[in-house]
């Protein structure tokens, strides 16, 4: 942290505290060049969000694991890995706004509302690999409730 008076890069923290019960940290800091004193609000970017299964089961958010899913969906259809990454780093930003758990329900459904704009036969990929469906029945009524809203797949 850079002193905002003189631009000396060592400040010292006199005091930390936790704003509520929120992520901000407050922090009052003095340079031991100017002696001057500040105060910094520091936000917590990085909570870890867990995602709890459909079982009842919690495991950390994966990235990756994400990412895998959609490329799986969208291979061999007209969608580039920058589009894909896109997706993902979408969602991250939207996950921003949970604190610390997120469905895999809605983490599905996240991943859905961005697919179905982008490709359909992607869409209806991942809505089989994402959500398991308990029949071949389920994934069939889908499709046709797709083919007559006429979303064209
Ligand atoms: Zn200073």
């Amino acid at each position: 942290m850079q002193c905002p008076f003189c631009g000396n890069r060592t400040t010292k923290v006199l005091e930390t505290r936790h704003i509520d019960s929120s992520f901000v940290i407050k922090r009052k800091r003095t340079c031991p060049r100017c002696k001057k004193r500040f105060t910094t609000y520091e936000r917590i970017e990085a909570s870890p969000i867990v995602v709890i299964k459909r079982d009842g089961s919690r495991e950390p958010f994966d990235r990756e694991k994400l990412k895998r899913g959609i490329i799986e969906a969208c291979s061999k259809r007209p969608v580039s890995l920058d589009e894909i990454e896109k997706i993902v780093a979408d969602i991250e930003k939207d996950l921003q706004s949970y604190i610390m758990e997120i469905s895999s329900k809605e983490l599905g459904e996240m991943v859905l509302k961005r697919l179905k704009k982008l490709d359909k036969i992607a869409y209806i990929r991942f809505l089989s690999i994402y959500q398991n469906f308990d029949s071949i029945e389920d994934f069939i009524k889908v499709i046709k409730k797709m083919k007559r809203s006429k979303v064209g797949i």
